[in-house]
């Protein structure tokens, strides 16, 4: 398959991340910067009654795992959490809060190399949805003394939404086991302390977006000579020249300073090439493992994946409402993506003016609003949400089965490419295919395709990922039908 072309325009000096990255470049480039706070999340917790978990979930397969390992430490897969050696209060976590009956795939090939001696450092590529959150989490709350009042495992995030679901996530795995935990990401203004002012962090595992994290290390309220292990969650988002990659190594650096025995786990669904060179280098200076998938094998089968040509964009709207809502009514929560925070208004309006109730979340929003909207759609309060790609990774609600991408995600905004053919972002749709179909659920993607540009860019992704996306004619119930029948969600 091929990679994104070379002849791409060159990367402009904004982040290319459409949306999700501005309350970093926030923290980082305005007076603000030394301002930081950590947040309540209990107040944020999610109503977990209505999230009841079928028992007849397929694992996602992630059989097709590569792994190299470093040295000659042999691992051998766990087929259930107790050959992993947890606490009696983690395995209580994992049963009763979390439900868990076994490890899923990911689990079961990551977690001892995460979990026993010598902890090597580890780049893991995992699909979405196949439970890498727990890999990771056990790993900090495996590897804490709880003993210990300091900080000793860290987790930083690419976005706040994404921190508070992992810690939300943790606490509940971790609810027996006593550990202390704090989410370090950035507040409104009117609620955030100087961080000269705050007071240094006690928790022991600490989930946070790199901003925060930074000021909260550069400034010594966040000690790192405690420290067993550091993850980063989205790696290559955090990796990237057009990520946050200045941050990371600048935490990375803070780090190595006063700790060489601190274990890093690299955890993403997506590598491209560049970045997975990167990461190896970040982590090369020790003999470290890693776990790969071929990227033809990232698109879940689970998720079918559909194309609808539209005339013009007005008929967008018209699709979504009169086809994909109407046939689509019962079937579960579903995400509209679009590129812009202008198109997320306009398409908020819209479906608003046509008496639907959809909410809307983009990096303009004040963090309050944002975490309300996430927190109402969590809770089954709210069925559509539309989203720019601050929600494209990691989101992780079990009942969305259906994505519609209203505009396709490209690499570069228009301004940037200078009259050059547009770069899709592979591994943005990757990622917001990837909110569908969770653990191996039914969900269906409709991409919105309108003009010759789109298609182009949508027979780019096919090509990239090896991948035949059918089409669902524009104005054919049967079609959208069908579409919903094969994606197991009508029956
Ligand atoms: P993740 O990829 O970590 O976001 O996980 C995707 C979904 O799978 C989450 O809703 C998890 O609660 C669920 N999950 C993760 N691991 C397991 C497991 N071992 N058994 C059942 N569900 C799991």
């Amino acid at each position: 398959m091929s990679e994104p072309s070379t002849t791409s325009p060159p990367p402009p000096t904004t982040k290319s991340w459409a949306d999700q990255a501005d309350e970093e470049t926030n923290q980082t480039s305005t007076s603000a910067a030394d301002e930081t706070s950590s947040l309540n999340v209990n107040e944020l917790t999610i109503d977990e009654e209505n999230k009841s978990l079928s028992k007849s979930l397929d694992d996602p397969d992630d059989s097709n795992i590569t792994a190299v390992t470093a040295g000659d430490t042999p691992y051998t897969s766990a087929t259930t959490f107790e050959e992993l050696s947890l606490s009696p209060e983690l395995l209580k976590g994992l049963y009763v809060e979390m439900k868990f009956e076994k490890p899923s795939k990911i689990q079961a090939k990551s977690l001892p190399m995460i979990l026993n001696p010598p902890h090597r450092d580890l780049i893991a590529q995992a699909h979405n949805g196949s439970g890498k959150t727990t890999c990771f989490n056990l790993g900090m709350l495996s590897r804490v003394d709880p003993n210990l009042q300091a900080p000793q495992a860290l987790c930083i995030c690419p976005t706040r939404e994404l921190a508070i679901q992992n810690i939300e996530v943790l606490r509940k795995m971790g609810k027996y086991t006593g550990i202390s935990s704090e989410c370090a990401v950035p507040m409104d203004r009117r609620d955030s302390i100087p961080v000269m002012k705050r007071a240094p962090i006690m928790a022991q595992v600490v989930i946070g977006t790199p901003g925060t994290m930074k000021n909260l290390i550069t400034y010594k309220k966040l000690g790192v000579t405690k420290l067993k292990i550091l993850v980063f969650d989205e790696a290559d988002q955090m990796l990237a020249e057009d990520g946050f990659r200045d941050d990371s190594l600048r935490i990375i650096k803070e780090i190595e300073k006063f700790n060489s025995s601190c274990q890093v786990l690299l955890f993403s669904a997506t590598f491209n090439e560049t970045v997975k060179n990167f990461a190896t280098r970040v982590v090369g200076k020790k003999e470290h493992n890693e776990l790969f998938v071929k990227k033809e094998e990232l698109s879940l089968d689970a998720v079918k994946q559909y194309k609808v040509l539209v005339p013009d964009e007005l008929v967008k709207i018209d699709v979504i409402k009169n086809y994909i809502f109407e046939l689509g009514e019962n079937v579960g929560q579903t995400i509209i993506f679009v590129r812009t925070r202008n198109s997320a208004k306009m398409l908020h309006k819209a479906l608003v003016d046509l008496g639907y109730e959809v909410t809307s979340i983009q990096g303009a929003l004040d963090h309050v609003d944002r975490d309300k909207i996430v927190k109402e759609f969590k809770d089954g309060l709210t069925q559509v949400l539309i989203s720019t790609d601050v929600l494209a990774r990691g989101f992780d609600q079990q009942q969305v089965n259906l994505v519609i991408n209203y505009d396709l995600p490209l690499k570069y905004a228009a301004e940037y490419t200078h009259g050059h053919e547009q770069e899709p972002d592979y591994e943005v749709y990757l990622h917001r295919v990837g909110r569908a179909g969770r653990f191996g659920r039914k969900g269906a993607v409709f991409n919105l395709i309108c003009g010759e540009r789109d298609e182009k860019t949508l027979s780019k992704i096919e090509k990239h990922f090896g991948t035949y996306i059918k089409e669902v004619k524009d104005r054919s119930v049967e079609d959208y039908k069908v579409a919903l029948k094969e994606a197991g969600l009508l029956f």
